[in-house]
């Protein structure tokens, strides 16, 4: 397996395990397990290889070691438990996105009671006792946020059977195995834990019932989704949805008395029948050229970046459920400073100064109106359908240039997004929603204008269409402008996409790819393990697809074929990785495209 250097040292995919035995060994008893803890109980660390192999509890589940990690500092062991009938109904299971919504439910159960057991505590490596002290001991499963999405912590299959993924630091003192602390582990703490979030014979009638709960709504409000093209909408907003978060580092709900729930204003309500009984009904977001407008601190933000989330299911409880959005939308910010590699923004910037070409614009510091502008044009490159600005991270004079200022700089060489929105929409079918709060000219190209008062919309159309007509005397006039060209797709290099180094996510706004990129301004990713996966993925696409014909969009597709037809784990960097969210094409190619060592052919 070439390219990147393992975060679990000997496990990667395909290079042959040394030792263990995966999921394809013999299947041994408990009892085997117990005495291997015994034998290897205060021998040094590397005797913990022993576990390799597949145990069987109580014909209950299996336990496999996938990785023993080699020192009590190195990354924790990963191991899984397979379950053959853990006695769920298997209309849990029927189709895809049912079994994504059951994989979700299971592993926020395993963490749930994991952590109310104390298991996912242990004692930290650097922690008391020093070297010599007790470390290690803690059980982990990739734990999910407020968005139910595909991941590989917990694989469904059609049968009804579950395959459960963690990680376990195997308990030290020293250098020295803990035999009987790791038995403590594996035969008090997992079996307890396996019990009750994972058997159904052991859940409460409430419980039951919250697991049937998460897959309906899931599944209900992937069929909104599913339902807003033939409805004509851009983006959906549920009547008494709550949308403003704890803080910008808390994504929980705010549950501060005065929240406002969201309430459609009468004429753009719409109702959609759901499949599971019932019907819900809330403002709908036209396609076509749609403002949000307010004054400062209405809530204007709050609610686009609900709508660009918009394209994931929420947890049920957390108040964005059935807030959805065109689930190819793609929000569109300024972001000096990031790199840029071939993009046509010709349609936006032309006579840069010394005749650099913008045709294919290469930059290792974009400004904010280019960086802008790539946005936009590597959105429409994968196929958006609608892009969401809001003008917080905006560009001004990227947004608009007003007619003292073209009197001033006749020759400009940006294009204002003013002057292409409509274009885009009329000829491409490129919707955009667009928070405005400063600049009443784009009345003049807004098919829906939205009033935010008090977290509160109106309808304010008709007021600011006669608007314009009250004050267009003064004579602003629109150039005429070429059409909105939408370049030649980008073709990879053949050596691209091979990073020097090692490939790691760790936290949400960078992912390790050789090099660090930046994602700090990627806003619609959602979870760490995203940047994990897509990590992966771009590894993946550099082995086996970057053969130097492949365009950009095309290798994607390639990409998503094949986590369609075989999961996550297909592309993923290690067997048996847990910690993988799947996370969309946009955020796919987001990375790639502000990966500064991207070669094209
Ligand atoms: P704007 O973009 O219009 O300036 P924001 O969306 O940033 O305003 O919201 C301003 C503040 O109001 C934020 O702190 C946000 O959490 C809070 N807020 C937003 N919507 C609501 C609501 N529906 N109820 C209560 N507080 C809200
Ligand atoms: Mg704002």
């Amino acid at each position: 397996y070439g390219g990147g250097r393992g975060r679990h040292g000997d496990s990667r995919r395909g290079k042959g395990r040394s030792g263990p035995s995966g999921s394809n060994g013999p299947v041994q008893p408990a009892s085997k397990l117990s005495s291997i803890l015994q034998q290897i109980d205060g021998k040094s660390y590397g005797a913990y290889k022993d576990l390799y192999g597949t145990f069987d509890f109580d014909s209950e589940y299996t336990l496999t070691f996938d990785h023993v990690q080699s020192d009590p500092f190195a990354s924790p062991t990963r191991a899984h438990i397979s379950i053959t009938n853990p006695g769920f109904s298997l209309d849990c299971f029927t189709n895809k996105i049912r079994r994504v919504a059951a994989a979700d439910f299971f592993t926020r159960m395993f963490w749930q009671t994991c952590h109310n057991a104390g298991g996912d505590q242990g004692h930290s490596a650097g922690g008391s006792g020093g070297y010599h002290g007790e470390k290690g001991g803690a059980v982990t499963i990739d734990r999910p946020g407020q968005h139910v999405v595909e991941r590989t912590s917990v694989v469904c299959a059609i049968d009804g059977s579950l395959q459960v993924r963690f990680t376990l630091s195997m308990p030290a003192r020293g250098r020295s195995v803990l035999g009987q602390k790791a038995y403590g582990i594996l035969f008090e703490l997992l079996p307890q834990v396996v019990k009750s979030s994972l058997l159904r014979k052991n859940y409460s009638t409430p419980q039951q019932h919250l697991l049937q709960q998460h897959i309906n709504s899931v599944e209900d409000q992937e069929y909104l989704r599913s339902q807003l093209p033939a409805l004509g909408l851009a983006a959906f907003v549920r009547n008494g949805a709550l949308l403003p978060r704890k803080s910008g580092a808390d994504d929980a709900p705010l549950d501060a008395a005065g929240v406002v729930l969201f309430k459609s204003p009468g004429g753009m309500e719409v109702t959609v029948e759901l499949l599971h009984g019932g019907s819900v009904t809330g403002m709908g977001v036209r396609r076509g050229v749609t403002l949000i407008c307010g004054g400062g601190f209405h809530g204007k933000s709050t609610l686009l970046n609900a709508i660009e989330t918009g394209v994931y299911n929420r947890l049920v409880g957390d108040g964005r459920e059935f807030v959805c959005s065109d689930p190819t939308s793609s929000k569109i910010r300024a972001e000096d400073g990031r790199s840029v590699c071939g993009v046509d923004i010709s349609p936006f910037i032309n006579n840069l100064p010394q005749g650099k070409s913008t045709k294919k614009f290469s930059s290792a510091d974009a400004s904010g109106s280019t960086s802008q502008a790539a946005a936009i044009v590597e959105a429409l490159e994968i196929g958006a359908t609608t892009l969401l600005i809001d003008e917080d991270t905006a560009a001004t004079n990227f947004m608009v240039r007003d007619a003292r200022m073209q009197t001033l700089i006749p020759s400009d060489p940006i294009t204002p997004f003013i002057h292409r929105v409509r274009q885009l929409w009329e000829t491409h079918g490129i919707s955009s929603i667009l928070v405005v709060g400063g600049c009443g000219d784009y009345f003049e190209v807004a098919d829906q204008i939205v009033v935010m008062e008090n977290y509160t919309p109106t309808d304010a159309t008709e007021r600011a269409k006669a608007i314009i007509t009250e004050t267009r005397s003064r004579g602003d006039t629109y150039p005429s402008i070429d059409p909105f060209m939408i370049g030649p797709p980008r073709i990879l290099a053949r050596s691209t996409l091979q990073p020097g180094g090692k490939v790691v996510g760790r936290r949400l706004n960078c992912l390790t790819f050789g090099d660090d990129i930046d994602l700090g301004s990627v806003e619609q990713l959602v979870e760490t393990s995203q940047v994990r996966a897509i990590g992966d993925i771009m590894l993946w696409m550099g082995r086996k697809v970057c053969d130097g014909s492949a365009s950009l969009s095309g290798a994607l597709e390639v990409v998503e074929k094949e986590i369609e037809r075989n999961g996550l784990d297909a592309i993923a960097q290690y067997q048996f990785a847990g910690d993988l969210a799947r996370p969309r094409r946009g955020e796919i190619v987001a990375a790639i495209n502000r990966y500064r060592e991207l070669c094209l052919a």
